[in-house]
């Protein structure tokens, strides 16, 4: 594949920047990748590894020169390194973010961005539970969606080259406005994570009381709740602070059907757990449908990553 940028730089080297760095070097799609990490430690693990073509002890030094700026930190992080790189961002850069919430990291970015930059915001819907600069690999992006929410007028030309380097690096592109994102994430990653949170919580405390029985037969269910559970703490608890109202409204809408199922099983009403066990399975046969998972009875995991 042709190269899209002649230099990219990366704030942040967890699992979104390292899988990026993986598959743009596969793909050929930088010249150059800088990279900078807020720790000494991460900064020191990405050059044992080998991780970008030079790695930096500041953001500023990062964003020099670069075509693309990337920010790959937590969401509640975004607008701090906004206000740190923007002094020093070259004319016509394109600055984007990977967060998982859009219109607060707008929000965040937007006021530091100079007139000289384009801003286009994204979110590829690709993770694992795993984290830092060793957690990447180069199919984390192939065939998932990456959505931008790019708002008012902005350079067609910056625009095109973004998508250029997100369907090199294998996704698939889809424009949305920032808030319908954030109500569409919050259905379908905010708050299923939060109800794996409680429940592995719950679990933990039944542990307390039938001496490690629930570990020890933990079913395939509840595993999966656990590897959600395992899931970065300060990513999600930005998450959920950035996606308030959103995250909100669902979990009102979850608690009233759980009521309600709750209420079929009290009064044994049968009827209602078989129609809506039906229309659940069906959504399962539509996102499989969709090449979004796979129907291999362990989810295709068979030891390999995600
Ligand atoms: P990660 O593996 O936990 O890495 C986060 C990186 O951000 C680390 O390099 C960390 O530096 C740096 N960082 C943390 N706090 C910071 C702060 N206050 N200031 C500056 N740098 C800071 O994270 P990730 O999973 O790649 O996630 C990065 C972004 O992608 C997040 O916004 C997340 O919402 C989004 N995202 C994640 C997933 C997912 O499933 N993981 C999927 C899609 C989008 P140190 O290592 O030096 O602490």
């Amino acid at each position: 594949m042709a190269q899209v940028y002649e230099r990219v730089a990366l704030i942040g080297l967890g699992l979104i920047a390292s899988s990026m760095v993986h598959g743009m070097r596969e793909q050929g799609l930088a010249g150059e990748v800088v990279g900078t990490a807020r720790s000494a430690d991460t900064r020191d693990t990405a050059r044992e590894i080998g991780l970008c073509d030079r790695i930096v002890d500041t953001a500023a030094e990062a964003v020099k020169d670069a075509d693309l700026v990337v920010l790959c930190v937590p969401v509640g992080a975004m607008g701090a390194v906004a206000e740190e790189i923007a002094p020093y961002l070259k004319k016509g850069v394109t600055v984007s973010d990977v967060g998982s919430t859009k219109r607060a990291v707008i929000e965040a970015v937007s006021p530091h961005m100079p007139e000289h930059a384009t801003f286009i915001p994204a979110h590829p819907l690709a993770g694992t539970e795993q984290s830092g600069p060793r957690s990447g690999f180069a199919a984390l992006f192939h065939n998932r969606w990456c959505l931008m929410t790019p708002e008012g007028d902005v350079d067609a030309g910056a625009l095109e080259k973004l998508k250029e380097l997100w369907q090199g690096l294998g996704s698939n592109i889809e424009f949305m406005e920032p808030d319908h994102h954030d109500l569409v994430l919050a259905v379908t990653s905010h708050a299923p994570h939060l109800i794996a949170y409680t429940m592995v919580g719950v679990a933990d405390d039944l542990r307390r009381v039938t001496d490690s029985e629930v570990v020890k037969f933990s079913a395939a269910g509840f595993r999966d709740f656990t590897r959600i559970a395992a899931s970065d703490p300060t990513m999600w608890r930005d998450v959920f602070l950035s996606n308030k109202e959103a995250t909100l409204e669902i979990l009102g809408r979850f608690t009233e059907e759980l009521f309600a199922l709750q209420r079929a099983i009290r009064t044994g009403n049968g009827d209602h757990l078989f129609d809506y066990f039906t229309r659940t399975r069906a959504i399962r046969r539509g996102i499989i449908e969709a090449g979004q998972d796979t129907d291999a009875p362990d989810f295709g995991r068979g030891g390999s990553k995600g």
